[in-house]
């Protein structure tokens, strides 16, 4: 069995080695020389459209990605000769913001008000119905808190279509949320369904900081709720692979903000705190393995290293701490490594935690 993964970063390094454990071989096309999958297995070094390397990604046996913006007409060609899980349609539904919530909404799941905006008459229109705060975000090409800008008052506009410099967007209510929410699930070629406990994340400039799992404070009512809507786009996709929701936390409410497909940030705590990872179970799913179980026994929290990777020594050793370095370039506000922890309660956890952030900074503290 060999699985062809699209883009050649982190996540497919880390789906790189589970599908090894799987004794599964992969092959990765990332257009950057130094993708780090390619410390870890075979790496096409190609631009997405090479023929040879599509052609040598066509010959696996099944072409997952982990990265969501891969042009259209390299998976174009792909599907004609070899399954590509999840489905190409996943991806130009969670490539859109409005496409995206238009699903979410058609399918139960709560979104924050929003209205297309592609002009200024847009804008001032659906200020109107939908008030302030609001937040602009381009449609497409939005990571990390990119391509966003929070409105507070009338005198925001301008600089806000200045600073999203025209492109196709959307206004977005502001939802003043108490936590904000993942919710990860994998479904098999056969419509299994396995999810894990949710995850509370904490992100500092847009781009996540921390996550705890399983989060508090998320009754098992609310989860079921929120499964129920990834199950809804799951099948209506007919989708095949890990399908993570971020969601904003209002009181006993989940507002939906954003899905991936593909393996996600706010699970790389499953790699030591789930009996299988968010990565094993996508490279079962595609590959039409059953899907492995996903309960936790006690509690885990995932630092993101980014920008920069701290000495680790003091935390190297321990069986509680887990340190993920990826190999990459340091650059500001670049995602390179990640640190878990896990306790067997959650008191236990956040002193943990503690430790791991003495370490390696606490970016929600100005230092
Ligand atoms: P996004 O790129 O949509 O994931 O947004 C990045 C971050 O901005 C989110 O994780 C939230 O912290 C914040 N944010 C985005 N949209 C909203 C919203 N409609 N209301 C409140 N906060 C938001």
């Amino acid at each position: 069995m060999k699985v062809g993964i699209l883009g050649g970063g982190q996540l497919g390094q880390m789906l790189a080695q589970a599908a090894k454990r799987l004794d599964i071989e992969t092959v990765v096309l990332d257009p950057a020389e130094d993708a780090v999958a390619g410390q870890v297995t075979r790496h096409l070094a190609a631009d997405w459209t090479d023929p040879a390397a599509l052609q040598e990604l066509a010959a696996t046996d099944v072409v997952t990605y982990e990265f969501e913006n891969v042009p259209a007409a390299a998976v174009e060609k792909l599907v004609a000769d070899v399954p590509v899980h999840p489905a190409p349609e996943a991806l130009v539904k969670s490539g859109d913001r409005i496409i995206e919530k238009n699903l979410f909404n058609a399918l139960g799941i709560e979104t924050a008000p929003f209205a297309q905006v592609d002009d200024r008459d847009d804008l001032d229109r659906a200020i109107e119905t939908i008030g302030l705060p609001a937040i602009l975000k381009t449609r497409r090409f939005g990571y990390d808190g990119k391509g966003q800008v929070v409105l507070r008052s009338a005198d925001d506009v301008e600089t806000a279509l200045e600073a999203i410099g025209g492109q196709p967007a959307i206004l977005e209510g502001f939802v003043p949320f108490d936590r904000e929410v993942s919710v990860l699930a994998a479904r098999g070629r056969d419509g299994e369904l396995k999810y894990w406990p949710a995850t509370e994340n904490v992100h500092v400039d847009g781009i996540l900081h921390i996550s705890r799992a399983p989060a508090a404070e998320v009754s098992d009512a609310l989860l079921a709720e929120a499964v129920r809507g990834l199950e809804a786009v799951m099948a209506h996709l007919d989708y095949v692979g890990v399908l993570v929701v971020e969601f904003f936390q209002v009181g006993e409410r989940l507002v939906a903000n954003e899905m991936a497909c593909r393996v996600h940030n706010s699970g790389h705590w499953t790699i030591e705190g789930a009996a299988s990872s968010q990565f094993e179970n996508q490279i079962r799913a595609v590959a039409g393995l059953p899907l492995g179980e996903t309960a936790v026994s006690g509690f885990a929290a995932m630092v993101n290293l980014i920008g920069e990777v701290p000495s680790l020594e003091a935390l190297e050793g321990r069986d509680d701490v887990f340190l993920h370095v990826y190999g990459k370039t340091p650059r500001e506000g670049r995602k390179l490594g990640h640190v878990t922890v896990v306790a067997e309660s959650r008191a236990a956890l956040e002193a943990k935690l503690e430790e791991v952030l003495a370490v390696v900074g606490d970016r929600a503290k100005p230092s």
